[in-house]
């Protein structure tokens, strides 16, 4: 729900960019022989789940900084939250947050 699926041919580029960087780095050559094969799998879907969240953030966001349209939360309507955790803080809920444009009125009108 809160990621975005990176396409197949990112994922593919991801993932041998991520064995180049382990065997630049001195990780022996990396197979299905490897003998942390396993723990390398682990590894690299944990990025990728990383970057498939940042990439949600991204398109999720980029246009509320440039409308000038401040965040609340879904479930109780409070600014009061963390764009970045996707949380808010006042009631803890989770669901998301939104742009709020109940005042964007006011707000154009202050910040010429
Ligand atoms: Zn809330």
């Amino acid at each position: 729900m809160t990621a975005k699926e990176m396409s197949d041919d990112n994922f593919i580029k991801f993932q041998d960019d991520f064995y180049n960087l382990l065997e630049k780095y001195g990780v022996s050559s990396i197979d299905c022989e490897h003998e942390e094969f396993a723990e390398i799998i682990n590894l690299r879907n944990r990025i990728a789940e990383f970057i498939e969240q940042e990439l949600y953030k991204q398109e999720e966001y980029s246009y509320c900084p440039m409308l000038g349209v401040p965040l609340c939360c879904i479930s109780c309507g409070s600014r009061n939250v963390d764009a970045q955790k996707d949380l808010c803080l006042d009631c803890d809920a989770d669901e998301g947050i939104c742009a709020d444009e109940r005042e964007e009125m006011k707000d154009v009108s202050t910040s010429s």
